[in-house]
This record gives C-alpha cells, sequence and structure tokens, in this order.
C-alpha cells in the first residue's frame, strides 16, 4: 500500500524510473515520449549532465542559506541574467519555489506599492476568465477556470474578471483581429471604470494562455491597447509567463511579441526546467525603489525564497538556453511541429483550432467543426485522450477548459527544445492514433 496523496485518489500511476532526452522509462521498462514537458515545464529534456552538474557543484559549496542572513552568488548571477535579457525596465527579481508563489509575490507587490505610494485605496485585481494562475488561494482567485474556484470561492479574495482574447470563439463577423483584440482590451477598460479607477491596483494575464485554453495568443494590438488601458487609470499589468515565458514561445519572454512591457512578470516552470522546483517575480526599478524609498521592506516571504541549489540549477538552465542558441531552435521546432499538426488534423472532423507559437502548439477538440460546438462535458473527452495517448507511450497535456463561460476539451503540446523532426512526427504520429482511439 502506498502512503503518498496522490491528486487522483483512485488513479494507480506507473513509477518513474529513469528519463533521457525527449524520453521518460517507467520501471517496467516503458518508454514516453514527453510531448508537453509535464506541464511545459522539461524545455531541455531530461538527464541533462551540465544541469546536474551545476546542483551538484552547488551542493557541494553550500545547500541552503536563509536569504535573511545571506544572498548567493547562484541568485545574484541569475537575477542579472534575467535582468539583462528581460523585458525593457525589468530590474529585480525575487526567487521563489513554483508559478503560483510567483504569483502570489507578484499580487502581494502591487498592494504594497500602492500602499508605500500613498494610494492605500488601490486593492482590487482584474484578470481574465480564461487563465491559470496557480493553486494558492489569491492565485486561484485571479485564475479563471471555474471548476477550480468554485469549492474555494468563499475563502478566497474578491477579483474580477474579464473576457479573454480568444480569437477562435469571439471573434465577430465582419470584424478584424485587430478590432476584435480593441473590443476584447476594453472590457478591461469597463471594469475599471465600472470598479472605480483609484481602487483598482492590478491586472493580471497571461501572454499565451496555456493549462486552460491550449496555447492561446493574444490578436495583435491586444495587449498594446491592455498596456495603454492600464497607463491611462494608474493600474500595474502582471504578465503571467509561468507557462509561456522561458523561450517556450520563441523568445525569452512572451511579452516580447507583443511589444509591451510589463510592471511586473513571473515565470517558473521553464526556469528550472524541472531540474529544481525554482519560480520569480521580476519586478521594475520604479516598483522596487517604492519600496527601498518606502518601508525598505518586502512584506512577503517564505523559508526557500532564493534556494542555492534551485537558482544554480536555473542558472545553468538559462546560460543553456543562451549558448546553446535553443531559443533560435524552438522558432524553428516549433514551426515543423505547427506545419506537422496541420497536416494531420487541419481537416480533422473533431479539430476545431490549431494555434500557439514556438513549442507551445494547442488543438481545441470540438464535436461539430463547423458549428465550434464543443463535447458534452460528461464525454469526458480530454481525460480519454490523455489515457489513450498515455498508453501509446505519448505525454500530452489535454484538459477540459472553461471557454469564457462554456467548457471544451483541448490537447496543449510543450516538447523540450532539443526535440528532433522524426520525435516531431513520432508525437503528433501518437496523438493521431490517441484521437482515433477516443
Ligand atoms: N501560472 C500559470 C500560467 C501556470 O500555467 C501555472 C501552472 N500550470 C501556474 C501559474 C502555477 O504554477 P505552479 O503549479 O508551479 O504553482
Amino acid at each position: 500500500m502506498s502512503h503518498v496523496f496522490p491528486r487522483h485518489t483512485k488513479s494507480d500511476l506507473p513509477v518513474i524510473a529513469s528519463g533521457e532526452g525527449c524520453y521518460l522509462f517507467d520501471k517496467s521498462g516503458k518508454k514516453y515520449l514527453d510531448g508537453s514537458g509535464g506541464a511545459a515545464v522539461s524545455c531541455l529534456g531530461h538527464g541533462d549532465p551540465e544541469i546536474a552538474a551545476a546542483i551538484s557543484a552547488q551542493l557541494e559549496k553550500v545547500a541552503f542559506a536563509h536569504t535573511g542572513f545571506f544572498t548567493s552568488e547562484p541568485a545574484e548571477m541569475l537575477a542579472d541574467l534575467l535582468a539583462e535579457n528581460g523585458p525593457a525596465d525589468i530590474d529585480r527579481v525575487f526567487f521563489v519555489s513554483g508559478g503560483s508563489e510567483a504569483v502570489e509575490a507578484a499580487i502581494k507587490l502591487a498592494r504594497q506599492y500602492f500602499i508605500e505610494t500613498g494610494e492605500p485605496q488601490r486593492h482590487r485585481l482584474i484578470a481574465r476568465r480564461q487563465s491559470y494562475h496557480g493553486n494558492t488561494l489569491g492565485a486561484l482567485a485571479a485564475g479563471g477556470n471555474e471548476w477550480r474556484r468554485r469549492p474555494f470561492a468563499p475563502i478566497m479574495i474578491e477579483t474580477s474578471h474579464i473576457a479573454p482574447c480568444y480569437e477562435y470563439r469571439n471573434r465577430r463577423e465582419g470584424e478584424t483581429a485587430f478590432e476584435y483584440g480593441q473590443r476584447a482590451a476594453g472590457e478591461l477598460e469597463d471594469e475599471i471604470l465600472r470598479l472605480g479607477p483609484e481602487t483598482v491596483m492590478a491586472f493580471i494575464a497571461e501572454p499565451v494562455v496555456g493549462a486552460t485554453a491550449g496555447a492561446v495568443p493574444a490578436v495583435e494590438g491586444y495587449f498594446r491597447r491592455i498596456r495603454e488601458i492600464c497607463d491611462t487609470y494608474g493600474v500595474l499589468m502582471i504578465l503571467d509567463e509561468v507557462m509561456c515565458g522561458m523561450g517556450r514561445t520563441g523568445t525569452l519572454f512572451a511579452c516580447e511579441q507583443e511589444d509591451v512591457a510589463p510592471d511586473i512578470v513571473t515565470i517558473a516552470k521553464g526556469l528550472g526546467a524541472g531540474y529544481q522546483p525554482v519560480g520569480a517575480m521580476l519586478c521594475t526599478a520604479k516598483l522596487y525603489e517604492a519600496i527601498e524609498n518606502g518601508s525598505g521592506f518586502f512584506q512577503h516571504g517564505h523559508t526557500y525564497i532564493g534556494h542555492p541549489v534551485a537558482c544554480a540549477a536555473s542558472l545553468a538552465v538559462l546560460r543553456a538556453m543562451l549558448d546553446r542558441d535553443l531559443i533560435a531552435r524552438v522558432q524553428e521546432k516549433g514551426d515543423r511541429l505547427s506545419d506537422a499538426l496541420h497536416t494531420a488534423f487541419g481537416q480533422h472532423p473533431h479539430v476545431g483550432d490549431i494555434r500557439g507559437r514556438g513549442l507551445f502548439r494547442g488543438i481545441e477538440l470540438v464535436e461539430d467543426r463547423a458549428t465550434k460546438a464543443p463535447f458534452s462535458p460528461d464525454r469526458n473527452i480530454n481525460k480519454r485522450v490523455k489515457a489513450a495517448a498515455f498508453k501509446a507511450g505519448l505525454i500530452c497535456y489535454p484538459m477540459g477548459g472553461t471557454i469564457d463561460g462554456a467548457r471544451g476539451d483541448h490537447v496543449l503540446l510543450a516538447p523540450p527544445f532539443i526535440i528532433e523532426d522524426n520525435q516531431i512526427d513520432e508525437l503528433v504520429t501518437k496523438l493521431d492514433s490517441a484521437l482515433e482511439a477516443v
């Protein structure tokens, strides 16, 4: 009998034994192609010796020293490299242990910024209905997935949700993509005005929506308009790049492709590439200085912030990404994956949309391609696709997201950046066979 508390109490999971490159092996010897990097985590693949060496070198020096007493070389060097390669104006990095913690830090920094700068009445957070920001209470409140939120709603902070930018379902006939994006962004302004601009603290969104929707980028101009609206009303813009950041979409930060500079960005997953549990909240000098010139203390933290081993692993991951030119490779292999998905599923009767950027791609499964009608939730399509793919030796990330109120099934693909062409073909062939089986 197992004493581990699994999320699905009735599940009977295989035991992982080893990993090499794009593959994982369980104890029975079965081989799995990691087509989603778990949940968009394993961007360097498995068993990278350079990362293992960096971790063990740090372990030999010192595993842990509390940030109440010390900073560390890996944390300092990693923060320098992130600030140097990050979005314009991003200047400071607060290291945590994962994505939810990064989002909590972002929300609390936004709140404290307004206290420090004499606007304590600003406390409201606006997010989007199609979003996932984590499972801790603040991050869960920000997220828009109704199924995840509902049981905990009575104990969550109040958050407003506007419509996502979701061209496949929400662009009206006769409207250009640009016009649609401006209309969708306009909802933020309406909501700020409804709440009272002087009470609104921040807006949070994923530049490319991951878990709830399957790699949905916004249309051209949407985020620029969001930035303008935030600036008009003095609202902070938080971009959650926990899933889509760290090279995943073909640029180190996904927001580079939107031509906007956020006030706060969150990253995790690809930051440690699965070699260590790590995340970070990055902010502008303006926000940091408000605290520095005010109380001088960010009223937040955890025991393991800035963990030296986690930072050493992440530093090695980021250096590998830059030195091995992996981000250019994401663009090239991402195009290859997109072409392969269009060839295999472009005419598929149950694939409504194929989308994404870089090695962050999604397909949306529908009952009827013409009407875009989703499958009924009780058919459990996404769970069945996941099981069929797993049986066939493919790890992909199917979910039944909340699609702006309605429910829909999608499959998210986020393979390691080192994926080869023949492995892309294997991924698509296995996914095809899983869809057929379902
Ligand atoms: N934000 C986004 C965009 C995510 O995709 C996730 C995880 N799927 C999180 C936050 C939460 O990260 P974690 O699971 O590491 O807490």
